[in-house]
């Protein structure tokens, strides 16, 4: 056991219960491995623990293995989803489910070391109400991802008015409050690192070196992982449509200076002819213009459509907790 773990243990008002969320879809292969790094530092941590693992409509076995697993250990909480409904949707639950003084989302794929936890809750003694996870840095990743990584960041941060760490993902500790005011923020469509900034409450950071995949693949792909950068800004920025006034503007200033210059010209020299080729670049100009304008529109009216039907996060579809738990 590491010493963080040690510290806590001489220190006699360990948190009564902490809750693990985490969200699986396909890692099977990864469960035991996991659990066997994760149980032992949950015990060195806290009076009690639960981990409610999330089944997001996984095609292998996870959900088997896992009902497997409870008989072993009862303080495992499954949720099983009708469908996949995206990890977002997963965090959701989890929080809404989660009983703990203290709870903490983490990956299942064993690149959230569990060993960060006893450093996480040392700090949450220490008053701290959020203690956010850093990867120290993201060299197992490709040269790609990680330049997009950061530009979004650089973005996001940019143009809206809630800052999201770099390199910080769902991996942190969350004190009880935390989690309330969480819960009681209404949005169909979650962004979850934007949602756990705008909480806002006495922060700090950790470092940790983030390991790679146990077993089994990434299943956020650039599709994926572009979608969820466009939900993070469209999220928490009205940027992308105010920016049409300022580009609009120009475009009719220009627009109005040529006009006058066309009438000045022909004032002078007399009508003129030609000028297709100014005519139709013109044309197609703004007709992009126009274009992107309605598709950012449409972006934000889609998460309006969204929020207006009012259908619920995620559905359940089973609940396994074992008897002496619930
Ligand atoms: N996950 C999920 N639902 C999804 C996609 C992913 O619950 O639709 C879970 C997945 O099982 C893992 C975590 O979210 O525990 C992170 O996913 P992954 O490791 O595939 O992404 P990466 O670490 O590459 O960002
Ligand atoms: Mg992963």
């Amino acid at each position: 056991m590491n010493s963080d773990a040690e510290l806590l243990r001489s220190l006699n008002d360990l948190p009564k219960l902490i809750s693990i969320i985490c969200p699986m879809k396909n890692e099977a292969a990864n469960l035991t491995a996991f659990l066997d790094r994760l149980i032992p530092v949950l015990q060195s941590v806290a009076v009690s623990y639960e981990i409610i693992c999330i089944n997001d409509g996984s095609d292998d076995d996870t959900l088997s293995k896992l009902l497997k697993l409870q008989v072993t250990y009862p303080q495992l909480r499954i949720v099983d989803f009708s469908r996949n409904f995206g990890k977002e949707a997963a965090l959701t639950c989890g929080l809404d489910l989660a009983r703990g003084d203290i709870v903490i989302p983490m990956d299942a794929d064993l690149q959230h070391p569990p060993e960060t936890i006893s450093e996480m809750v040392l700090l949450w003694r220490e008053g701290y109400e959020v203690v956010l996870a850093k990867r120290q840095h993201r060299s197992n990743e490709s040269w790609l991802r990680r330049k997009t990584a950061n530009s979004f960041y650089r973005l996001h941060n940019q143009i809206s008015e809630i800052h999201i760490p770099a390199d910080v993902g769902d991996f942190r500790l969350m004190d009880r409050k935390v989690v309330e005011a969480l819960k009681r923020l209404p949005e169909r469509r979650r962004f979850m690192k934007g949602l756990f900034a705008w909480a806002g409450f006495r922060q700090t950071t950790i470092s940790f070196a983030c390991e790679d995949r146990h077993a089994g693949r990434s299943n956020f792909t650039g599709w994926r992982l572009w979608n969820l950068a466009l939900e993070g800004i469209t999220s928490f920025s009205t940027l992308p449509l105010r920016i049409w006034i300022y580009i609009g503007a120009v475009i009719s200033l220009s627009a109005f200076t040529y006009a006058v210059y066309l009438v000045v010209r022909t004032l002078i020299y007399g009508p003129d002819v030609p000028g297709y080729a100014s005519l139709i670049t013109a044309l197609l100009f703004l007709g992009g213009v126009q274009l992107t304008g309605l598709g950012v529109l449409g972006e934000y009216i889609g998460r309006i459509y969204g929020e207006v039907k009012q259908r619920p996060v995620y559905i359940i579809r089973d609940l396994h907790e074992a008897e002496n738990e619930s």
